[in-house]
């Protein structure tokens, strides 16, 4: 660093004072001594023309200002004169100012182009450097927007599988989501596991299970000479083991820890839809009113019969059961929708909750028929009850939730069975005095529809 300094002071100082010193000196004489001798214009051209090149800066005309000089000794050679000898000391001088300069610039351009050349190594590790943390940083990019892409694809999967309340379809849809989830291997959400080894394992262990290598795994050494990778998770519902999610892979080390991190993370989604499942399921069981139409549903209609049918035998007093079952209800479906179907089942619903009395209980009691329970109510009674219910049904006109000119109305039959439970008898159980209504019933749809038919004995 020091070295080039100086010397780039040198080659400074010669370029800028020395060398236009001796140059003017040179061209000076030579222009008194043309004056004096004209015939030497060769050798004062070279010269003018290699200050000429100096000056414009182009100092590697060094071989051209060598040429130059040297025939401008060789013109004053020729010439005998009192000057000569100063001129060729001039000459001389300028020879050798150039060699320096040029052996100086020489010198400062190798160590230039060292110090040019190593800057540029280093720039060169440092371009490759970057590139390939460009190269790493755009793989790794991709890979986040790959896993984003991957975890979007599992938040769909999760809503549709959150929404499950079937166990066999969450069983089913488990799987899939696993192996979604996971990539690799054959998954199974597996339930009650009596006699499964894994699912023992983690039963007693209750820690998850991962077996990259049967034969040097000791836990299991019934299965060592397995070729297949294992991975399980306990799933809990309530807080009690239900079952396991087991992935199965053929060969070696096909699973990693970090499966089990993801695949923990699943189980806890897995227990929560089988737990919603499970309360729905209660929920049901539980509900007394039927969401479409506000009536009792089949289960509370049930227990309320086997009550009041007690109440009756014990108090001796008579109670009547009706099935009411809508006629040819799959052609208004077929026809004008579902949805028009339910509409008319909820009008349905209101216009016998309108036309029953007060004590007499509702149900829906199942798609499209409803039962009743008519309390202190003897067969006559009820007949009498039922076919005003069924001429007030028949009347109606139903209006249908589609979009038209005009509103779209329908008129829609009921049939009707009903049985009673004889006073003092020895009375059916609940079932029983159903199944006599359904008779009932049936009778009336295959004797024409629209009607009310009474349960009797011999049928
Ligand atoms: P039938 O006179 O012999 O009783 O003929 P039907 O068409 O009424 O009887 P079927 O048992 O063949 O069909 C009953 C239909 O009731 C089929 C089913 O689509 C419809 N259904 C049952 N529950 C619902 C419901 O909640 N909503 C609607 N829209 N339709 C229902
Ligand atoms: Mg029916
Ligand atoms: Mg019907």
């Amino acid at each position: 660093m020091k070295d080039n300094k100086i010397s780039k002071n040198i080659i400074d100082i010669l370029s800028s004072v020395g060398f236009p010193v001796i140059s003017g000196g040179l061209f000076i004489v030579w222009v008194i001594y043309f004056i004096k001798n004209p015939v030497i214009t060769f050798p004062l051209i070279s010269i003018i023309v290699l200050d000429l090149y100096y000056f414009s800066g182009r100092v590697h005309a060094g071989v051209l200002a060598s040429f130059a000089s040297a025939s401008a000794l060789l013109g004053i050679a020729f010439i005998d004169d009192g000057f000569s000898s100063f001129l060729v000391l001039l000459e001389g001088a300028q020879l050798v100012a150039f060699y320096f300069v040029l052996k100086m610039y020489d010198d400062h351009y190798i160590s230039m182009k060292n110090r040019m050349q190593e800057e540029y190594e280093t720039l060169d590790r440092e371009i490759t450097l970057k590139d390939s943390e460009i190269k790493e940083n755009s793989k790794r990019t991709e890979a986040i927007i790959q896993q984003m892409d991957n975890f979007q694809t599992l938040g769909r999967i999760i809503q549709t599988f959150e929404a499950s309340l079937d166990e066999r379809e969450i069983i089913y849809k488990s799987g899939e989501l696993a192996s979604k989830f996971i990539g690799n291997g054959e998954w199974k959400l597996k339930k009650n596991v009596y006699g499964d080894v894994f699912a023992k394992y983690i039963k007693t262990s209750g820690i998850p299970l991962i077996i990259t290598d049967f034969s040097t795994d000791r836990r299991f050494p019934m299965l060592q000479n397995k070729d297949v990778s294992v991975i399980a998770v306990p799933v809990d519902v309530n807080g009690s083991f239900w079952g396991i999610l087991i992935g199965t892979s053929p060969g070696k080390n096909a699973f990693r820890d970090s499966d089990l991190r993801l695949l923990s993370i699943l189980s806890g989604i897995i227990s929560a839809v089988l737990n919603n499942a499970y309360l729905y399921v209660k929920i049901q069981e539980l509900a007394i009113t039927d969401g479409l139409t506000g009536l009792y549903t089949q289960s509370y209609f049930k227990e309320r019969l086997k009550e009041e049918m007690k109440r009756a035998r014990s108090n001796k007093v008579p109670l009547s059961v009706a099935v009411l079952d809508i006629d040819f209800f799959k052609k208004i479906n077929d026809r004008y929708g579902h949805r028009s179907g339910d509409v008319i089942l909820s009008q349905v619903a209101a216009l016998l909750r309108g036309r029953f009395r007060e004590t007499d209980l509702l149900s829906r009691y199942g798609g499209e028929e409803f039962g009743v329970i008519m309390l202190h109510t003897d067969d006559d009674e009820a007949v009498k009850i039922l076919e005003e219910v069924r001429a007030g049904i028949e009347k109606e006109r139903f209006f249908l939730p589609i979009e038209s000119y005009s509103p779209i109305q329908v008129k829609i039959t009921v049939s009707i069975g009903f049985a009673g439970l004889e006073v003092g008898g020895t009375a059916a159980v609940e079932d029983e005095l159903i199944k006599k209504a359904d008779k009932a019933l049936y009778k009336a749809k295959n004797s024409g529809r629209n009607r009310t038919v009474r349960y009797a004995n011999e049928q």
